[in-house]
């Protein structure tokens, strides 16, 4: 049998042979494979050249200086360590954060941890378009909010936050903004500065790079302070202890690099696709695209099928490898509460899939995607079988 034809790109990417590379250099006795902390020889130094170098790899994308990126394990680390480490950092009590209903659960249950412990958290609820709105958020304010957490771009639907608007009111108050990037870092542009962000979650293995290593911007001013949530001898200036997996870094700074030089010629390839899959399906009955109105990420498409069960059209497409909703909650056979918080019902969102698209994409795959989805849907619509029976 064939491998089904991958379209799972926001659940995780295929290392790009170029990271691979670079990363088998950093690996054995003949390579890189050294502790970056030991300092009193060849090895070591070897080491920490590499990691300063994908360290400004990495700021370089995101407008940042090399001194503002930790190194974490990921997306979901860099979260709690946003989180936790803010509300660990300040003395004052009772504190107050804004987040939303629809963020990855790697936010939502460091905020119910937060909350079990004294923290205020409000849940703004998105639009019926799937985004987060200002105005929705300044509703929140309360004289004790120090704290803003808002996703980039939705991992489910894809739609993209207005940031920059965020970004403005949240300085402009003298309130720290956190934004999970998992999205769209090397998607889309993305610069710290120009969006006044304190603190940022990223993650490398939805960028082309390894699974297990991400990193937290964290803004060098005095109000930006952390509590480390791993201790330890020390590293990352305190704020996250551990030896430095030197293979899994040079892979992120990498890929970092790699996502830099051609994000719009990507991102216009990639929307592309996009057009071709949707104009494919787009006049089938009882098609939707879920949160389509909005600002969306090239690389994700969620289609509501009306009256027809998700995890069964999933079975009737075991050509293509897609997911309904998200990775980390499809353990759970929940609907997504992402579809449901925009006002679908539980079983639209039973109904919904998601197909996202990445480097490796090619528009033959999107043919054949759009065939097998009109042959399932033809199958499986329910006016079409009751004509049948
Ligand atoms: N945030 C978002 C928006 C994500 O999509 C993901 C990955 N599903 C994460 C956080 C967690 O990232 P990681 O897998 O690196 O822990």
């Amino acid at each position: 049998m064939n491998s089904p034809i991958y379209l799972d790109y926001a659940a995780t990417t295929p290392v790009d042979p170029a990271v691979a590379l670079a990363m088998s250099e950093c690996l054995t006795l003949d390579g890189s494979f050294g502790n970056a902390a030991s300092r009193s020889h060849f090895y070591g130094w070897k080491a920490e050249e590499l990691v300063e170098a994908a360290r400004s790899q990495l700021a370089n994308c995101i407008g940042a200086d090399p001194r503002e990126i930790v190194w974490t394990s990921g997306a979901t680390e860099s979260n709690n360590l946003a989180l936790k480490g803010t509300i660990d950092a300040r003395a004052e009590r009772p504190l107050h954060i804004i987040t939303s209903q629809i963020e990855h659960k790697s936010v939502l249950d460091a905020c119910g941890y937060l909350g079990e412990h004294g923290v205020e958290v409000s849940y703004v609820a998105p639009s019926v378009n799937g985004d987060v709105s200002l105005a929705a958020i300044a509703a929140e304010l309360r004289a004790n909010t120090c704290l803003i957490s808002l996703m980039h771009a939705n991992n489910e639907t894809g739609v993209i936050n207005d940031i920059a608007a965020l970004g403005e009111f949240c300085r402009d108050k003298g309130i720290l903004l956190h934004v999970d990037a998992a999205q769209t870092l090397g998607k889309i542009a993305l610069n710290v500065a120009e969006l006044n962000i304190d603190l940022m979650s990223m993650s490398a293995h939805k960028l082309y790079g390894p699974k297990g290593i991400g990193a937290l911007y964290v803004r060098r001013h005095p109000d930006v302070r952390l509590s480390a949530q791993i201790h330890g001898g020390g590293h990352e200036r305190g704020m996250r202890s551990g030896t430095l997996p030197t293979h899994q870094i040079v892979g992120f700074g990498k890929a970092a690099e790699v996502a830099a030089t051609n994000i719009d010629e990507e991102k216009a390839r990639i929307f592309s696709l996009r057009e071709q899959f949707w104009r494919g399906i787009y006049e089938l009955d009882g098609v939707h695209l879920n949160g389509g109105k909005a600002l969306c990420l090239p690389g994700i498409v969620n289609v509501g099928f009306d009256g027809i069960d998700g995890e069964t059209l999933l079975m009737s497409l075991r050509g293509l490898a897609i997911s309904t909703g998200s990775a980390c909650a499809s353990a759970t056979m929940e609907p997504s509460y992402v579809l449901t918080a925009m006002g679908n019902s539980s079983e639209y969102a039973h109904n919904s899939l998601r197909f996202s698209f990445g480097r490796f994409t090619q528009a033959e795959d999107i043919d054949t995607a759009v065939e097998s989805i009109r042959h399932a849907h033809a199958a499986l619509s329910p006016k079409l079988v009751q004509a049948r029976t």
